[in-house]
């Protein structure tokens, strides 16, 4: 029997020429090719999307009434295909509350977890709160020597009736008590009469029993200390089901309650029904799943409303730097001099506590940075100041003043948890669950290995516990053990949105699906690659199809099939050049993929590396996030790369405190700055940019043209042609973002949004002009002989040709030649554009721009979607922008990449709290060399290979 496979024929989606694979079932392939050939057209657009399309019809009708809208990929034939779910890069997180934790499902079997076995701790005594069942009072009582001699009782009266006839006073108001006495004893009569009615004929009060035979036995005027005697019974091994039976008796006549008294003994116990301390009597609401629920009202905190934090007085503002002593300066308000005298009695107090002024504030111990916070022996602290401050707030100007120090802070009343206090009295083997949500998944997956459990525990939660346990084992097999479970899923990179995903599938363990990943290596270190294929080959081994769109040689390696699509960029790619298992792609060297993996076609490392200059870019004391107040020197004027294991550090360093504290030192940035010390060395640059994968815009009217600024140039042409004079057009008719020339049905667009119910918006071409974007008559405006529209639609390559003799236009675009981009449309819609696309764009523009010099360019992993091809050409465009004058800083995993660097800091060791350190620092051949360095030691790998091939 021939193997099952999903058999894709005539596939014509973007460039894909009539393109016909098969992609094995229960197998692990990967598609591979040059950055534009046509990769994600193939796995995402034609057999995800086919894959999607079935899905949806095999659910219900209301679903599929949407399905002839969907959008078909073209394609002949898609035979053996089977529900697919795809997991991209995008970080799609819209729920401001959602966390590691929701978003793997991990929060809800905690959730059950914790309502389940979870033991109410009071909030006054600290105690467990219990529930006492019949059985567990029997229990308890048959632990007590043999023969021991009990009663059985409930409370005479349920304590609400209890009235304290106590009487003295006035003539009238004795009066009235001898009415109430009265009534009082009518009252007493009817009790006890329905009491004997029920059957209970014995009291017991003051350690002896009243036999009932009429109401008037009983002579109290209360029942105080009174109790129904139930039952007379001694411990003995055969006494058990009367015993319970007569504790429900008790429960249901006494409201609830029992008491067991020590016959002849002073001894009495009390136990309840009820959810409640038996110490301290509270009562609690017993734990159930939607009490641990942020998301819900009745678990949320209702002062932050489950978010966690409130806007309140910020610490980071009114300390906004930490290097600052007291002396100088560090607690800002105090600096105004209209709170001079604010400052003049924190220096008395000081000397008074012996508190050190001159030393910068980070210094200080946390007991006395706590102290000048919340103040103590007659100094208000900061806090005080404030809280004083509030009481003026008629004041416009004491308004304003307050207005500069708030921001989100923590929730005062949960700590962040977002949990309400019930929630948080709640513990599993000694913790809360928010003390359980504070672990990294690494932490968490130990707690959980060795958890102490009572044998009736471990029976509820055995489901649970697998369930919580193996979701845990899967974040850390992805990669992300230095996650806290509670960390914000809208705070994650990509790479780590898209392991997330990964681990809750493998958590789902679905079988029979098509998974689609999109780069599934991005953001993670080379050593971590072998989780990851791991990963993905478990994933197959549970019964599912596995495609992955992969440049990483290890990955390719391991696949079951590797499918290459080229030969080059868009028009030039769209076909498959090869499609066999690695071994023979490495064997027969037929693609480009397969030189490279061959060593045939190899990415060398430049000859000479360039030397450390005078200039250099210092950070002291970097300590946001896991930074550990690490002094970091980024050398200028050549290329540097910033590398690490996943959750080191590096983009903390380079996105949070270099790059936004060199922005807000120039005044170009509001936002939060990472907490550092000092950063010098800003005099030698003029100028910083960060080179991102964020979209270059995000309609479908700015383009890779207009977003290098050539599209003005073409616009000029077009104006300055006869025809166009004659008609009295000029450069603005034949702009897209203003009315005159442009379609006005669809604004430029070319095309029409419309939002669907659940499914993703549809574009539709637009019916007026067809998805040329302008009027007719504009059309008719040709320059040799092509319209505006014919120049939007041709391919860069195409176009600087036809522009060849006009250089300002084509030397333009040459620049996006010059980083891979020459298969790109003119008029591509940026909506479309890939993250790695989108990034070299913007490389194009600053690459065209005339000067580069004094300009400090960040790049977080720009090999993102780059195949070993693509790669020297942007070493290369590296190479023109230092040549220049700028100077280069890149966060990267790629070997390639990292050993054509410089200069090299590689933080580590670990991920998370292990992390944040300076592990090593140095050129490639120093890091190599060191022993502590994770880099290290796969780089003495790649520069191995390459000096003995030399
Ligand atoms: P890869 O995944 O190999 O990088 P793609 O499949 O994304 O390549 O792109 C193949 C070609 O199709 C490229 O020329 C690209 O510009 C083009 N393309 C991709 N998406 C679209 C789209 N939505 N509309 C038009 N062209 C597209
Ligand atoms: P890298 O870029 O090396 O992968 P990061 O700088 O992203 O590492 O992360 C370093 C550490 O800081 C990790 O422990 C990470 O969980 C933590 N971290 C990063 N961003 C945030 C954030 N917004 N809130 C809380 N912790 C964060
Ligand atoms: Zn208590
Ligand atoms: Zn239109």
């Amino acid at each position: 029997m021939p193997d099952e496979v999903i058999a894709v024929r005539g596939a014509r989606v973007h460039n894909l020429k009539n393109v016909t694979v098969e992609i094995p079932i229960n197998k692990l392939t990967v598609v591979t090719g040059v950055s534009g050939s046509g990769k994600s057209s193939l796995a995402f657009d034609t057999i995800y999307a086919e894959g999607q399309r079935r899905y949806v019809e095999s659910l219900s009708a209301y679903a599929r009434q949407f399905l002839e809208r969907m959008d078909k990929p073209e394609v002949d034939e898609v035979v053996g295909i089977c529900p697919a779910i795809s997991i991209r890069q995008k970080n799609s997180t819209r729920n401001p509350r959602s966390t590691v934790a929701t978003q793997t499902e991990i929060y809800d079997y905690l959730r059950l977890l914790f309502a389940r076995i979870g033991q109410t701790c009071c909030s006054n005594c600290g105690r467990v709160v219990t529930r006492d069942t019949p059985e567990s009072v029997a229990d308890s009582i048959l632990q007590l020597p043999d023969g021991t001699r009990f009663y059985v009782m409930f409370p005479a009266s349920p304590a609400a009736e209890e009235t304290s006839a106590s009487s003295n006073g006035s003539a009238k108001q004795k009066k009235r008590s001898r009415e109430q006495q009265a009534a009082q004893h009518t009252k007493i009569n009817a009790h006890l009469m329905s009491l004997m009615q029920r059957g209970f004929t014995r009291l017991f009060k003051n350690g002896s029993v009243i036999e009932l035979e009429t109401p008037d036995s009983f002579t109290g005027n209360s029942f105080a200390d009174t109790f129904v005697l139930v039952d007379r019974l001694a411990v003995r091994d055969d006494v058990r089901s009367r015993l319970v039976d007569s504790l429900e008796i008790c429960y249901q006549s006494g409201e609830g309650q029992a008491v067991i008294q020590l016959a002849g003994e002073n001894r009495r116990m009390s136990f309840s029904e009820g959810f409640e301390c038996k110490q301290c009597g509270i009562r609690f609401g017993a734990p159930e799943p939607r009490l641990f629920s942020f998301n819900n009202p009745f678990g949320a905190c209702p002062t932050c409303q489950g978010f966690g934090n409130t806007i309140g007085l910020d610490l980071d503002l009114v300390i906004p730097n930490r290097e600052l002593s007291l002396a100088a300066g560090a607690i800002d308000p105090w600096t105004k001099p209209q709170y001079d005298w604010a400052q003049k009695d924190l220096l008395k107090f000081c000397k008074q506590e012996g508190i050190a002024t001159n030393v910068p504030f980070r210094q200080l111990s946390r007991d006395q940075q706590r102290t000048i916070v919340k103040g103590r022996n007659g100094f208000d602290g900061i806090i005080g100041f404030f809280d004083w401050l509030e009481t003026k707030k008629y004041k416009l100007h004491v308004r304003v003043f307050l207005s500069k120090y708030r921001g989100y802070t923590v929730c005062p009343d949960c700590g962040g948890s977002r949990l309400r206090l019930e929630a948080r009295l709640v513990k599993v083997a000694g913790k809360t669950l928010p003390e359980v949500c504070a672990m990294t998944s690494a932490e968490a997956a130990e707690f959980f290995s060795d958890i102490k459990l009572s044998e009736e525990q471990l029976a509820v939660a055995e489901r649970l516990l697998y369930e919580i346990r193996s979701r845990l084992k899967f974040l850390n097999d992805v990669g992300l053990q230095y996650l806290s479970l509670d960390r914000l899923a809208s705070t994650l990179s990509g790479g780590e949105a898209q392991r997330i995903q990964l681990a809750t599938n493998l958590g789902a363990s679905l079988v029979g699906a098509l998974y689609v990943l999109d780069e599934p290596s991005i953001g993670l270190h080379p050593r971590d690659n072998d989780r990851l294929i791991r990963i993905l080959k478990d994933l197959r081994d549970i019964g599912n199809t596995v495609l992955v769109v992969e440049h990483e040689p290890e990955m390719m390696l391991a696949a079951d099939k590797v499918i290459d699509i080229g030969p080059g960029a868009g028009e030039l790619g769209g076909e498959v050049v090869f499609s066999g298992s690695p071994k023979e792609m490495v064997e027969s060297g037929q693609s480009l993929t397969g030189k490279y993996l061959r060593g045939e076609l190899e990415i060398k490392p430049p000859k000479n590396r360039r030397l450390l200059g005078p200039r250099a870019l210092t950070v002291k004391g970097a300590g946001e996030h896991n930074l550990k107040g690490i002094d970091v020197t980024i050398p200028l004027g050549i290329m540097v790369c910033i590398t690490g294991v996943s959750g080191s550090g590096k983009s903390t360093l380079v996105h949070d405190v270099i790059y936004a504290g060199l922005k807000k030192q120039r005044g170009e940035w509001t936002g939060k700055v990472g907490s550092f010390g000092k950063l010098e060395g800003s005099q030698f640059i003029d100028d910083v940019v960060l080179v991102d994968q964020s979209p270059i815009g995000r309609t479908p009217r700015s383009n890779p043209v207009t977003y290098i600024k050539v599209y003005d140039a073409i616009r000029d042409l077009f104006a300055s042609t006869r025809e166009a004079q004659a008609r009295g057009f000029d450069a603005s008719h034949f702009s897209f973002n203003v009315p005159g020339g442009r379609c006005e049905r669809c604004e430029g667009n070319g095309v029409e949004i419309k939002e669907m119910q659940f499914l993703a918006d549809v574009e539709l071409i637009c019916e007026e002009c067809k998805g040329m974007r302008f009027k007719s008559s504009l059309l008719e405006v040709k320059y040799k002989g092509r319209s505006i529209h014919d120049v939007l639609d041709m391919t860069v390559r195409e176009a600087m040709l036809f522009f060849s003799n006009i250089n300002r236009i084509a030397a333009r675009l040459r620049v996006l030649d010059d980083v891979g981009l020459g298969y790109l449309r003119l008029g591509q819609s940026a909506t479309t554009l890939s993250g790695g696309e989108a990034q070299r764009v913007k490389l194009a523009a600053y690459l065209s721009r005339r000067t580069s010099e004094r300009t400090l360019y960040i790049f977080d992993e720009p090999t993102t979607g780059l195949h070993f091809d693509d790669i020297n050409r942007l070493l290369a465009a590296f190479r023109q922008l230092i040549e220049a004058g700028g100077s280069i800083a890149i966060i990267e995993h790629n070997l390639d990449v990292i050993k054509s660097a410089d200069w090299i800091i590689d933080l580590g060791p670990e991920g998370g709290d292990e992390g944040g350190r300076v592990v090593a620092e140095g050129p490639p051949s120093v890091i190599a060399e060191s022993p502590a360095s994770h880099t290290g030691r796969y780089l003495a790998g790649a520069l191995k290979n390459y000096s003995q091939r030399e």
